[in-house]
């Protein structure tokens, strides 16, 4: 069967559900990061992947956005098989958005262009107002007409989460997402991110090395090793 064949529409992408069975995925034929690895996240669900530096995270986010295609085995959102061996769907297909580990903005665009840029669909009045009002939602007020090299690295950051939660899609994947932000507002920034998740029942795939960071805001941990994901981890105690 070709892979268009049986691609879903976008309404099937609707559902927030997340399942991926048998993942592998190598590169330049090296020794495999994801091997035959299942994940099943109902909508709304919040799973945290915990895992140290150069284990996979990264790569299992990238290949649930659509950015990198799988070796073997299948990914699905909702009732849509989105990616195979050899093929994915486009990312802007997918009903996911994804706040890249190292922030990758439009070094040309404004930061309010970098967010509305997503956003064309709502037209100019409501994209721009969206925008501002993520920003004010991530402490970055006034700062949408910065361009992204007059950021520091907790503001880039921060863009990019504020990027990610205005395309508003029902499955969310976060990237180490508050890892240059200082304590206080990184637990701020927790609070918030799991009342705004709640109201809006997204389902969440948030990927760190951190165990700390995921307690508040994840309703189970599961660890990645040797290319698999392990329900190694008791849930979390807050
Ligand atoms: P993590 O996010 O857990 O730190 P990554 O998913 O970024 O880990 O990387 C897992 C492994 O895959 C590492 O060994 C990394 O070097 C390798 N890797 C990731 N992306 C690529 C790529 N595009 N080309 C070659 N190797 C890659
Ligand atoms: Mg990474």
């Amino acid at each position: 069967m070709s892979a268009e064949a049986n691609v879903g529409t976008d309404m099937d992408m609707d559902k927030g559900t997340l399942q991926i069975q048998g993942l592998t995925k190598s590169f330049g034929g090296g020794r495999p990061v994801l091997v035959d690895l299942d994940l099943d996240c109902p909508a709304g669900s919040r799973t945290a992947v915990l895992g140290p530096s150069g284990i996979g995270k990264s790569t299992l986010l990238r290949l649930i956005a659509g950015l990198e295609l799988p070796d073997a085995g299948e990914i699905r959102l909702g009732q849509a098989l989105v990616s195979g061996p050899g093929w994915a769907l486009e990312p802007h297909r997918r009903g996911v958005a994804l706040a890249f580990q190292a922030p990758a903005l439009w070094p040309h665009l404004r930061v309010r262009d970098n967010i509305t840029f997503g956003l064309r669909h709502l037209g100019q009045a409501a994209a721009r107002a969206a925008a501002e009002d993520w920003l004010a939602r991530l402490r970055l007020d006034g700062l949408g007409g910065r361009y992204p090299d007059q950021l520091s690295g907790g503001q880039a950051q921060r863009v990019s989460l504020a990027r990610a939660l205005a395309a508003g899609r029902p499955i969310l994947l976060l990237d180490e997402p508050l890892s240059h932000l200082d304590p206080d507002l990184k637990s701020a920034l927790t609070a918030d991110l799991d009342g705004w998740l709640r109201a809006a029942g997204t389902t969440l795939v948030y990927v760190t090395h951190d165990p700390a960071e995921v307690a508040p805001l994840c309703d189970r941990v599961l660890g990645l090793a040797d290319g698999r994901l392990k329900a190694a981890m008791p849930p979390p105690s807050s």
